[in-house]
């Protein structure tokens, strides 16, 4: 099947008065029921499809190409391995610049099913976020694990306020042992999926079904299996295979990887390359097979994940070291139960003339907005003569992270 705007109808948004232009969307639905568009206007086969922007190391963000045919990879495998049925009401938390979100509007849109959106704001506010739940009847819930631990912790959030619920579908970052016990506690007929993948291999690339027998089973849940269409390599510096339950890359192929980043044809040189005659994807992350399953155990470089938003420290640090206040600076990344809690950035400033530290991080975090999302700014600034260093003259961030984590 195609996607061409003429599917957009399918699309029921019962909240639609959140949409920041609603009353347009409103419109635009209106005046196009029953149109057709002529299929020269259709995006096919390696055109592009959409392009979302994920932070990079360098200072500035890359943007994915994700085609026509990688996302009918992507949708097809929804469509069959997900236990997905046609009409089902579909969660979107994920904001549409985050690649999670096209794990609920694709699918429900080929499924004619409606998408139920959580506006952003709820996300502070609990009272109308439960509210919204309880009204929205999902069936199928697409979220983050640091999402759905934020609903878990009140214990209103349970099958009662959700009694249509069969499918949580996550992605985007680790999925603790301890969040499923809770689901299969309070949602005990619903199924849960820990997907893995990143946005260069079209939101996602694995999956497994948790069930009670992997509940525990292992330190962390395995990220599963690959698609059908695509293969998943555990690889050695040198891109040598390596063996059971030994540590390496994970290299994925198939249809549904990317064509690389546009305009970007160096940086798409260092991820992306030819292996056993296929498109081939480095992800940074390290990984192991165990089993017959796949493990993930952690990056290889400073990207790092908050509230499942994806970003690099080095982006950060780009940024900040141009602020004229700044003379040297790093971010290091604070974890509790082994995820990303918040960021702080350990500044070592010019001369200046504020008298107290909040208004010099006011005034820094004043120049960061300017120039990055405001998930991307540290949390806490903490303020250094100099930054230490290790024999070899590079800055000694253990040694940093040590003095500020503990
Ligand atoms: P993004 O491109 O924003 O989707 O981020 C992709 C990255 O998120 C991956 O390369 C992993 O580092 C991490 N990630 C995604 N899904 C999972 C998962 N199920 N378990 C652990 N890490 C994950």
């Amino acid at each position: 099947m195609l996607i061409s705007p003429v599917d957009i109808p399918l699309l029921e948004t019962q909240d639609i008065s959140h949409f920041i232009n609603g009353i347009r969307l409103r419109e635009i639905l209106t005046s196009n029921q029953g149109k057709t568009i002529p299929s020269d206007f259709y995006v096919l086969n390696h055109e592009n499809f959409y392009v979302i922007y994920t932070s990079g190391s360098t200072g500035s963000p890359k943007g994915v190409q994700i085609s026509y045919n990688n996302l009918m990879s992507f949708i097809n495998w929804m469509k069959n391995d997900f236990g997905l049925l046609n009409h089902q009401v579909f969660l979107n938390q994920a904001p549409f610049s985050f690649d999670l979100s096209v794990m609920d509007i694709y699918p429900c849109l080929f499924l004619g099913g409606s998408l139920w959106m959580l506006p952003k704001e709820y996300i502070a506010a609990p009272k109308e976020l439960f509210l919204s739940l309880e009204k929205s009847s999902a069936n199928v819930w697409v979220s983050t694990p640091s999402f759905v631990d934020f609903c878990l912790s009140d214990d209103r959030f349970s099958a009662s306020m959700l009694p249509g619920l069969t499918t949580f579908l996550f992605c985007g970052e680790a999925l603790p042992n301890t969040t499923t016990v809770k689901i299969r506690e309070r949602f005990p007929k619903a199924v849960i999926f820990n997907t893995y993948g990143p946005t260069e291999c079209t939101v996602a690339a694995t999956s497994i079904r948790i069930d009670d027998s992997l509940i525990g089973k292992h330190e962390s849940l395995p990220i599963g299996f690959s698609k059908k269409d695509g293969k998943v390599y555990i690889l050695s510096e040198t891109l040598e295979e390596m063996s059971n339950g030994e540590k390496g890359e994970i290299v994925i192929t198939g249809p549904h990887v990317s064509k690389g980043y546009l305009n970007q044809p160096e940086l798409t040189r260092k991820s992306f390359f030819l292996f056993n005659g296929e498109t081939a994807y480095k992800t940074g992350d390290l990984g192991y097979m165990k089993d017959g399953l796949l493990f993930y155990a952690g990056r290889l470089d400073f990207q790092v994940k908050v509230n499942g938003y994806r970003m690099e420290l080095e982006e950060i640090e780009a940024h900040l070291c141009s602020l004229t206040l700044v003379k040297n600076a790093i971010i290091v990344p604070n974890y509790k139960n082994e995820k990303c809690e918040f960021l702080t950035a350990v500044v070592v400033t010019r001369q200046h003339e504020f008298q107290k530290e909040f208004q010099l991080t006011a005034q820094l975090k004043k120049g960061l907005r300017g120039i990055l999302p405001q998930y991307m700014i540290p949390r806490k600034f903490v303020y250094r003569a100099f930054l230490p260093t290790t024999n070899n003259g590079k800055i000694d961030r253990k040694k940093v992270a040590n003095e500020v984590t503990t």
